[in-house]
């Protein structure tokens, strides 16, 4: 956001507000009037939904996305001495969570979709690892396109790798093997307020075809509780999601593919007009994001995004900087020394306004900005 006050929302939480508003107040009040605010019925309700939304036989909601992702680890026992592949070019979450149970990150370039590269993950699993164990991978949806899952799966079945697939952007993204959420061992998504799907305030969810696994994470989410409350069967956390979250949800839920829909003729509409001296998102035939983000690149990015700013339109760069050169994160291992794509992308990338409330004539402005922007470049 900046502080030229922009006439149009990078992402428009408030014309959502203005569909459905009565709707959700009407919901929270309800939860109000029961009282249940912890494992409330509203959250089951979820549960039960989000499975018929994706065709996953087990959902888990949770306190987030990054806790979500926590939880699937935590299932499997990763720990020190393991490691976990993961994109570098994402949110720290995807990383930080393998680093924080004592395991070791390993970060892998990505491809032009944005999204961990196949073949590098492959490459170095042919070269074997020593000093850790690879257990597991987590691949990125970034920005709301799905990775290859066929793929990963294959190289995740013969290697004997968990799959996970950090979908915190791509909750309704539809692929032809298969929408979201059935597509690795566990997928982990987030409800933080600028998601696809997002509430008023943090949650999250798994979704698995795993029943036992399901059965473990429902055993972490309240402190690894046995068969009652009073027994501690294994280390957990509190990870539940708000009654009132999954109230606020459900409602949401109602109108989901309507908005999703909304954002891909936004997409349609950007990638037919916009100029040439753009790089578009690149999405494999027959895939249909869910475009959390829709993200550019660009030659010049620094003076393209001022320009854009000084039409007041807001833009934002997701990420300026790689996980791998990330203080934090410098020193764990990658698959190669360099990993180009994702330094490159990182100087380039231009995420638009995107939402599903974006009018015509907004997109026209921001369209006719950046073509201005790049033929003055
Ligand atoms: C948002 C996000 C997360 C974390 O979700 P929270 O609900 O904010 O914890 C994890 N991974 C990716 C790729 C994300 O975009």
């Amino acid at each position: 956001m900046t502080d030229k006050s922009p006439f149009l929302e990078f992402v428009d939480l408030q014309a959502q507000r203005a569909r459905i508003g009565a709707e959700i107040d009407a919901a929270i009040g309800r939860v109000l009037a029961h009282g249940r605010f912890i494992m409330g019925p509203e959250v089951v309700e979820l549960e039960e939904a989000l499975c018929s939304y994706t065709g996953a036989r087990r959902c888990i909601t949770c306190s987030s996305g990054t806790d979500a992702l926590l939880m699937v680890l935590l299932a499997w026992g990763i720990g020190p001495g393991d490691a976990v592949f993961v994109p570098t070019f994402t949110f720290a979450a995807t990383a930080e969570v393998v680093a924080l149970l004592g395991a070791t990150p390993i970060f892998v370039d990505v491809d032009d979709s944005f999204n961990l590269d196949a073949d590098r993950l492959e490459e170095s699993l042919q070269d074997g690892w020593q000093q850790v164990t690879p257990k597991a991978i987590i691949a990125v949806d970034l920005f709301g396109i799905p990775a290859k899952w066929m793929r990963l799966r294959e190289i995740a079945g013969k290697h004997r790798l968990h799959l996970i697939a950090d979908a915190a952007q791509s909750l309704g993204a539809v692929m032809p093997e298969g929408r979201v959420g059935v597509l690795a061992d566990a997928t982990t998504t987030s409800f933080f307020p600028s998601k696809p799907l997002g509430c008023y305030g943090d949650g999250g969810a798994i979704l698995t075809n795993n029943s036992s696994l399901a059965e473990t994470l429902r055993s972490l989410r309240v402190h690894g509780q046995g068969s009652s409350k009073f027994d501690n069967v294994r280390i957990g956390l509190n990870g539940r999601l708000d009654t009132l979250q999954a109230a606020i949800l459900l409602e949401k839920l109602k109108i989901f593919d309507d908005e999703l829909n909304k954002r891909r003729s936004v997409a349609n509409r950007y990638d037919s007009l916009l100029p040439g001296g753009v790089l578009l998102p690149a999405v494999r035939e027959g895939v249909h994001p869910s475009w959390a983000q829709y993200t550019i690149r660009v030659m010049g990015r620094d003076r393209v995004k001022r320009a854009l700013e000084d039409r007041g339109i807001p833009t934002a760069i997701y990420y300026a900087k790689p996980l791998h050169l990330q203080p934090a994160y410098r020193n764990y291992p990658r698959v190669s020394e360099e990993l180009i794509n994702s330094t490159q992308f990182a100087s380039e990338v231009l995420s638009l306004p995107m939402h599903p409330y974006l009018s015509e004539r907004d997109q026209d402005m921001v369209i006719a900005a950046v073509s201005d922007a790049v033929e003055r470049e």
